[in-house]
């Protein structure tokens, strides 16, 4: 089975084109710019690293796929001979509320559901609903599976998503804990599973996504207990340039200072705040280390708000769980950051949780990183939400066989 995973963002679309007979990418690409000028299409056929970099004729995400699946289907860099090869496309979309919990196939009724979400997450999910639509336009017959961010996270009890404001809100409005990297930390959380050689229903987990996003998740038997993003992804950790959580009262203080509009104040705590914000130099956290070592103060601080952050999420779930049994690093950060991994770790013995220094700094695939002696197992794991999304669509295709058009009814996947 052939599945195309596309994931739409507000102005790019990453793609991978997966055999999943074997699991293996056959091909994998980013258009970026995606309604701007100079829009890029960054293209790599696997089996012998052929590449295509240009500028390509697209203004908006309907045209970008267009442009996909040429590619995809060319005799110079593509991997099928033509479109009737794909089984499914698996769609990331970022925010279903409370109507999804688990992947869907899309039919006409589920692309009206999804279409009443736009506001839940407006830069991501119209991007992914025109996705979906020109997927359908392109490959009328070939099915498509929505895969949802939210979706792990529905799992979570009340007293984990209901916030202390008028409960009105929540019923007016369904304002919320949601939850974000859904798809990433059902992942790791069963990776992490299989390689302690546990069932995942006997474990307490704590998946720690540390990109440029950043969120951590709380898991025990399987299911989420609670997670560090809210309501939107802005919420929890320090970012690289998101705030994570701030007493609410600042926003209004600073619109009032700076004569700012509220939009204007949410711009700057999504993109000016969390590591670039303190250090003034980088959303990234290689140079923002780097600064570091150099001796530069805002960046030390940067780097300190940040760990001091991620341990109060470690402890405070660890409280809630009543335990841990391992901690489990992914994304840019948790995978690659030996150093931030080590100095997240450091002074937990009181938890149970100790650091192999050696074992942290060798860089293999994925590891138990903890010392012999930790208590709590510590591991890192690299995330492959594109491997879940395939994953889910040939699922649910297995068990819907014929179905996804006229009677489509919700096959949940475990
Ligand atoms: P996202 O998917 O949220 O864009 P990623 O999971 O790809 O983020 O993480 C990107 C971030 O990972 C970069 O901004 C950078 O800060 C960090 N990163 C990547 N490699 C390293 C590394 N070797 N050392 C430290 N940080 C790294």
């Amino acid at each position: 089975m052939k599945v195309l995973v596309l994931n739409c963002g507000s102005s790019s679309l990453k793609y991978q084109m997966l055999d999943m007979s074997d699991e293996s990418v056959m091909a994998r690409g980013l258009v970026e710019r995606i309604g701007i000028e100079g829009t890029l299409l960054k293209h790599r056929r696997m089996a012998d690293n052929q590449t295509y970099v240009d500028e390509i004729p697209a203004n908006n995400h309907s045209e970008s796929i267009k442009e996909v699946l040429h590619i995809l289907t060319s005799p110079a860099y593509g991997v099928l001979s033509d479109l009737t090869e794909i089984d499914a496309v698996g769609h990331r979309f970022v925010n279903a509320g409370e109507h999804f919990s688990s992947s869907v196939i899309v039919n006409n009724e589920v692309l009206k559901t999804l279409e009443t979400l736009t506001d839940f997450a407006p830069l991501h999910n119209p991007a992914s609903i025109s996705g979906i639509r020109a997927c359908m336009e392109m490959m009328p017959d070939v099915p498509m599976v929505a895969v949802f961010d939210t979706a792990f996270h529905q799992t979570m009890p009340a007293e984990s998503y209901i916030y202390p404001i008028p409960y009105e809100y929540y019923e007016k409005y369904r304002i919320r804990r949601y939850g974000f990297h859904g798809t990433s930390h059902k992942y790791i959380a069963k990776r992490a599973a299989a390689m302690l050689k546990r069932d995942i229903s006997d474990l307490k987990l704590l998946t720690c996504h540390l990109g440029n996003g950043a969120s951590i998740t709380a898991i025990r038997n399987g299911k989420v207990f609670d997670t560090s993003m809210g309501f939107t992804p802005l919420a929890g950790l320090a970012m690289g340039t998101r705030c994570g959580n701030i007493d609410p009262s600042i926003i209004l203080y600073i619109a009032e200072k700076e004569g700012l509009s509220i939009d204007e104040v949410d711009k700057i705590m999504n993109t000016q705040s969390g590591i670039l914000g303190i250090s003034g130099i980088s959303p990234d956290f290689r140079d923002v280390e780097k600064a570091a070592a150099e001796g530069d103060e805002r960046a030390k601080l940067a780097l300190q708000v940040y760990v001091h952050r991620v341990k109060a999420y470690v402890g405070g779930y660890i409280a809630l769980m009543n335990g841990v049994d391992a901690i489990v690093f992914t994304a840019g950060v948790g995978e690659n950051d030996i150093s931030m991994r080590s100095r997240i770790c450091k002074n937990l013995y009181n938890l149970g949780i100790m650091l192999d220094e050696e074992k942290n700094a060798v860089r293999r695939s994925a590891a138990i990183i903890s010392d012999e002696d930790s208590r709590v197992k510590v591991l890192y794991v690299p995330t492959n939400e594109e491997l879940m999304i395939a994953r889910d669509a040939v699922t649910l295709i297995m068990h819907g066989t014929d179905k996804y058009k006229m009677d489509w009814k919700p096959v949940v996947i475990d």
